[in-house]
């Protein structure tokens, strides 16, 4: 990383256009962080969640780069650090349901496409953050928040093994992590979404789906993407230094 240019403390968070990772950049900015959200396309999106953090009092940046290659990664963080000269945290959200499709119809190319989206996307950005806060090169330790899903657990919607085996392997990749980071002092968790209102549903029947489904939810409801952003920038954030290693399910008893 370059000298620190700035005193508040900086995030990446992947997938900051829309959604989840909108309302996680929206609650970092609200405690005083500055944001570098990614995004794969939608560019009108990443400008108003820009708009957003700003209004809220962050400096911020939006970079086009896909999470599911390791070029467009290495560009991203070399964005961040020209822009920021620090990284105190990576949120690993940027990820896709690929879709329903039966394992009878079990596809390479599908399958390369969402592991390579949600699993190995957040192996390129932890290695990048890593080598950025780790205090044994320098750096001053952080946080790193994987994205994953209950349905690491739970074997997720119908024919969509492919998501529920992805995410299970970010529980994995989270676990793995906390053991190998800490001594760089770098935290690692997951947080584990239940049914949340985002685009993401369109993959499988939209809002129809969401309101058939939230009946089946303890709390009876499907969750917005800011209550799973508040766990999120607490797990970011000081105020969780000594929560590592774990896997928080934000999903109303689901
Ligand atoms: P979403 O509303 O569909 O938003 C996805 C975001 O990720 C967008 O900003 C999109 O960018 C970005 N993105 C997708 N593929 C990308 C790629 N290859 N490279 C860079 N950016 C990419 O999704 P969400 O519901 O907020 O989900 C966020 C995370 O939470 C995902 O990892 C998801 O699996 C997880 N999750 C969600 C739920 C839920 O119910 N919503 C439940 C469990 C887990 P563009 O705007 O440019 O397309």
């Amino acid at each position: 990383m370059t000298a620190n240019t700035s005193e508040a403390r900086c995030a990446i968070v992947t997938g900051g256009s829309r959604g989840i990772g909108r309302a996680v950049a929206l609650a970092l900015a609200r405690q005083g962080w500055n944001l570098c959200i990614s995004y794969l396309g939608n560019t009108a999106a990443a400008e108003q969640t820009l708009e957003l953090v700003r209004e809220a009092g962050a400096q911020a940046l939006a970079v086009q780069a896909d999470a599911a290659s390791q070029a467009d990664t290495r560009r991203l963080f070399a964005q961040a650090d020209q822009t920021f000269g620090r990284l105190d945290a990576l949120v690993n959200n940027a990820g896709v349901v690929g879709g329903v499709r039966s394992i009878l119809d079990a596809d390479e190319a599908h399958l390369r496409g969402v592991f390579e989206a949600n699993v190995l996307s957040c192996f390129y950005a932890a290695g990048e953050a890593a080598r950025a806060m780790s205090t044994q090169r320098g750096g001053r330790g952080g946080a790193i928040v994987n994205l994953s899903s209950v349905a690491a657990r739970t074997g997720g919607m119908p024919q969509e093994a492919h998501y529920a085996a992805a995410k299970g392997a970010v529980d994995s990749l989270t676990l793995a992590l906390a053991r190998e980071l800490a001594p760089h002092g770098i935290r690692v968790n997951a947080v584990r979404p239940g049914l949340i209102n985002t685009e993401i549903h369109e993959a499988h029947g939209g809002q129809a789906t969401l309101d058939r489904l939230a009946p089946t939810v303890p709390l009876a409801r499907v969750g917005s993407a800011a209550e799973v952003a508040d766990v999120v920038a607490f797990l970011c954030g000081p105020t969780s230094s000594y929560v590592h290693g774990t896997l928080v399910d934000v999903s109303g008893g689901r």
